[in-house]
């Protein structure tokens, strides 16, 4: 029975025997044998009564054989819903309360403290741990024949993806099979990926950067991955010389520039290096080209939408943009309030509209739809603007936006103003409540060891460069910016610190 998406994965497996992961202990895992157990947990599933459009939830640690069961939900058409390791029991009894799956899946240390989230939707638990073994692993041994694969159309969903929420409720990102199919072949075609290809694989398997957008693009080139079970400077720097590709987030970079062991020579054999999921400083961009010679190539894209846009492969990488719209991907910028097209230059909501979009938020149809325009487009909560050349060029997500005694500040651009003071490594911009000016602007820096830099020095620097009230009230050095797993800077928790700075 036709399967979208898991039909165009098996139509282009290379040779059986081809290395699909590699893991950091060395042992070698080739496609046909991840297919294999692909196939017995389809088996276990459909034996265990799940049938497609039921939903199953894991919270574990990176093995190959969580691969192995992310196709075989595929397969058998049972949604595939990844959930963040740090999660909390408490947390986990939310989603798990939401999306109502009939399996959980979790590491076998987990299994007691999320019995009672499972049972209260009268879901069954199983394990698997880092090593791929586990009580669903030695069902999926005992397997006996298979199923044949599930009928699932383009428009079937695939997965759900809860977002990072740092507002809010988190919501399920409902993802059908060609959200995930088409963004994928786009970005093979685009990223010039082939079974030639090994790919550097160091970040978390519940996010989409991780599982989609490397592990698609490995298994629809046909190409390898080291996978590893998380970043390590050291680790990949020893195994780049076996690698031709990478794909980070910008504090990889960072802290790779850090390593005495970066040079032209230990880069030589890499022919790219993809970054996103956070801005990448500019600054990181040029200094990665000066000790490397290679550009990293920064793209753009969210949990809802896979990726939207990229720089060329051939062509320009401009540092501070995200690139061009991918193909088949429509972009504009438009006014946050009236959803007017803005004029090209102008800085505005980012919408896009393709056939990456996801499908909705799961259970949330009002939710969903006003996050939509009535031509299709969704709002990202982007803001942004298209240069002249047709580069994207992203200033912060829309609740970031200071409004300070009625004057937009754009906390990106004084980001960039306080980089540029020698001595600062970065910063970030807030907003707080003032009493006269309804927000106050307060900048957080991290400065390098020794520097001369402190509040004084950054008022004076900033004086001359940026009007008066995009000027921070106060500027804090600290030791290092709040970050998430995928390397975002959170300003909610930096909001939170600073929130009664300005009462009296
Ligand atoms: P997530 O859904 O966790 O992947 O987060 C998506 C958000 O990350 C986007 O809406 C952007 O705000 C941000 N993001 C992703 N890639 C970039 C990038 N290259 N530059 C700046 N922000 C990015």
């Amino acid at each position: 029975m036709p399967n979208h998406l898991f039909d165009l994965i098996l139509g282009r497996v290379p040779g059986s025997d081809r290395t699909l992961a590699e893991t950091a202990s060395g042992e070698r895992r080739t496609y046909s044998d991840v297919l294999d157990r692909a196939a017995r947990h389809a088996a276990v599933l459909a034996g265990m009564g799940l049938v497609p459009g039921d939903r199953i939830c894991i919270q574990i640690e990176k093995s190959v054989e969580a691969i192995a069961l992310k196709l075989g939900a595929i397969r058998a058409g049972v949604i595939f819903v990844p959930l963040n390791t740090a999660y909390t029991p408490a947390e986990i009894a939310y989603f798990v309360g939401d999306a109502e799956p009939k399996l959980l899946v979790c590491d076998p240390g987990r299994r007691e403290a999320l019995r009672e989230a499972a049972s209260a939707v009268g879901a069954r638990i199983e394990t698997l741990d880092p090593n791929g073994e586990g009580s669903l692993a030695e069902l999926a041994d005992l397997a006996v024949g298979t199923v044949p694969a599930a009928e699932r159309g383009p428009d079937d969903i695939a997965a759900i993806l809860y977002t990072s929420g740092t507002t809010g409720r988190s919501k399920g990102a409902m993802l059908s099979h060609d959200n995930l199919a088409s963004n994928a072949l786009a970005l093979v075609a685009h990223w010039r990926f082939t079974s030639d290809d090994v790919l550097l694989h160091a970040l978390p398997i519940y996010h989409t950067h991780g599982l989609f957008v490397a592990i698609n693009v490995v298994l629809l080139s046909g190409a390898s991955m080291i996978f590893l079970p998380k970043f390590d400077a050291d680790q990949v720097m020893r195994l780049m010389p076996r690698a031709t590709t990478m794909m980070g987030v910008p504090t990889f970079y960072t802290r790779l520039l850090q390593h005495p062991g970066l040079t032209p020579e230990a880069t030589a054999h890499m022919r790219l290096f993809v970054s996103g999921s956070a801005p990448l400083l500019a600054d990181t961009h040029r200094d990665w080209s000066a000790k490397t010679g290679h550009a990293i190539l920064e793209r753009y894209g969210m949990t809802e939408t896979n990726m939207n846009t990229s720089n060329p492969y051939d062509g320009d990488r401009v540092p501070g943009t995200v690139g061009l719209p991918l193909p088949g991907v429509s972009l504009r910028i438009a006014d946050p309030e009236t959803g007017a097209v803005l004029p090209q230059g102008e800085i505005g909501m980012i919408e896009v509209k393709g056939p990456n979009v996801f499908k909705g938020y799961w259970r949330m149809p009002e939710k969903t739809a006003s996050e939509f325009r009535a031509d299709g487009f969704f709002i990202t909560g982007d803001l942004g603007k298209v240069d002249a050349r047709g580069y994207v060029h992203i200033v912060g997500r829309g609740k970031d936006l200071i409004i300070t005694g009625g004057f937009n500040v754009y906390p990106k651009e004084i980001e960039t103003e306080i980089d540029a003071v020698p001595g600062v490594i970065e910063s970030a911009v807030v907003g707080v409540p003032h009493p006269d000016f309804g927000e106050g602007v307060v900048a957080v820096l991290v400065r390098e060891k020794g520097a001369a830099v402190d509040e004084a020095r950054i008022v004076t620097e900033l004086s001359g460069k940026l009007a008066k009230f995009k000027q921070p009230k106060r500027v804090f050095v600290v030791d290092e910016l709040p970050r998430n797993t995928m390397g975002k800077v959170q300003k909610n928790v930096l909001r939170d610190a600073y929130k009664s700075l300005f009462q009296s």
